[in-house]
């Protein structure tokens, strides 16, 4: 077997114990197999395997690895997680079905009219600055609740919302703060937790786990 395949089996093993420990019932969490710097070779055991979900953080790397692999295996789904430039947008619907990174209104506009050119059906996360960091993107969360109104005028399909939690502090009290929000937004779905947190991000309903280092090792670039 690949090592991808052992890694994943392992985290799924892990994912379902815990649930069971939690006694969350009917809970389900997608995994997203982060893909970025990492090439065939090492995504087509995944795909032989049926996994489904994988992210990528540049749009132009996405459409160079995936465009033909995405005609081969129909069934994947695409995430974009990394900052969206406005002028990559065009290119960015074409390729991907999920954006976790919404985090301006500019941003959304755009989206809004590309989606709409090509009638696409792009599910959509609001990225959210829980630190209130000015050099971090992401929504503050005070203007979270506007910044979906207008998305909701913009017929944006916003299925949730997304954080990335500093890495040297214990994530916990940022899950819990992205959870409070989405449920007081009434969004179903929360992008959170990576490779050294997915487990911790469950106790707060995380519905997305974005995996990259967990499940194809250590990235070189
Ligand atoms: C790279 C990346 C991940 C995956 O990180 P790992 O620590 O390798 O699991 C998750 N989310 C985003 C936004 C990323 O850019």
């Amino acid at each position: 077997m690949h090592h991808t395949q052992n890694n994943l089996i392992e985290i799924q093993d892990k994912i379902k114990s815990k649930i069971k420990k939690l006694q969350l019932f009917e809970y389900n969490p997608k995994i997203i197999a982060v893909s970025k710097t990492f090439q065939e070779q090492d995504i087509l055991p995944l795909l032989k395997f049926e996994h489904c979900d994988f992210g990528e953080n540049k749009v132009q790397e996405a459409i160079n690895k995936w465009t033909e692999l995405k005609k081969k295996y129909e069934k994947v789904k695409l995430h974009m997680l990394g900052k969206l430039q406005t002028n990559k947008v065009k290119f960015a619907v074409e390729i991907f079905d999920y954006i976790h990174s919404l985090d301006n209104l500019k941003l959304a506009n755009k989206l809004a009219n590309e989606i709409s050119k090509k009638e696409k059906k792009i599910k959509i996360f609001i990225q959210i600055n829980l630190e209130g960091e000015k050099q971090k993107s992401g929504i503050e969360p005070s203007e979270l609740e506007l910044f979906y109104k207008n998305c909701c005028q913009l017929k944006l399909n916003i299925i949730g919302t997304m954080c990335i939690p500093p890495e040297s502090k214990d994530p916990s009290p940022y899950f819990k703060k992205l959870l409070e929000l989405n449920q007081k937004i009434g969004l179903r779905e929360i992008s959170m937790g990576m490779t050294n947190d997915y487990l911790k991000a469950l106790e707060y309903k995380s519905t997305f786990l974005r995996i990259g280092t967990g499940i194809f090792g250590k990235r070189t670039n």
